[in-house]
């Protein structure tokens, strides 16, 4: 897989995650993890953001500070509809972050995405842009959404999430051979009807208690 999975293997992050996978691990905890791990993955993703140096007044002395490059505002773009418990907590650390927002379903018998919404910041093409999504299972949706980022031309694309099956990274890969991939697990396999082993479930359906 070279260098274009990045495995996040904090033990925050990989504790927290063993508790979403827990079958008796209630939406309210869930969605409290999910928010948190959010905002250690946004962390990591976000080591590379260059910095510049700004002249600052300390109450003692005055110094050359590093501060973050103001142009270089992210945007964080959001699948719907559990991509909102992962953007909830990379708000909570980045409050200044733009947001976009893509809406896509899987289509249950041919798992194939469909686009039902996408509304992302009007100067995206100057913005570096973060996807997440907490499951990569089998890509399809992965790869749609990035391919519509990618029609608006940003600086760059990361993708981000919890949970990949070796099927949608091969998938991604194949497709996007030059967005990283982000993910705190690489699991076991897919089941027949796309869901990830051993995998939490339905993301979406555990967030919001729709199950
Ligand atoms: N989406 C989910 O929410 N869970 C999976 O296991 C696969 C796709």
């Amino acid at each position: 897989m070279g260098n274009q999975v990045i495995l996040i293997e904090h033990p925050l992050i990989q504790h927290k995650l063993t508790l979403m996978r827990k079958a008796e691990t209630s939406t309210v905890k869930f969605r409290v993890l999910l928010k948190e791990i959010g905002m250690l993955l946004g962390y990591e993703v976000t080591r590379d953001l260059p910095l510049k140096h700004e002249k600052i007044q300390t109450p003692l002395a005055s110094m050359n500070a590093p501060i973050l490059a103001p142009e270089k505002k992210l945007v964080i773009v959001s699948i719907q509809r559990a991509g909102q418990g992962i953007l909830d907590g990379m708000l909570e650390l980045m409050p200044s972050a733009r947001v976009g927002h893509i809406g896509l379903y899987r289509d249950p018998k041919t798992l194939i995405p469909v686009e039902y919404y996408f509304k992302v910041p009007h100067d995206i093409e100057k913005r570096d842009v973060l996807v997440v999504d907490p499951m990569l299972a089998t890509g399809n949706s992965a790869v749609a959404a990035v391919e519509r980022v990618k029609s608006t031309n940003p600086l760059s694309i990361k993708f981000v999430c919890l949970l990949a099956a070796p099927e949608g990274i091969e998938h991604f890969i194949e497709v996007h051979p030059d967005v990283p991939i982000y993910t705190a697990a690489i699991d076991e396999k897919l089941d027949e009807h796309g869901y990830i082993l051993p995998g939490m479930g339905d993301a979406g359906d555990r967030l919001f208690g729709t199950s």
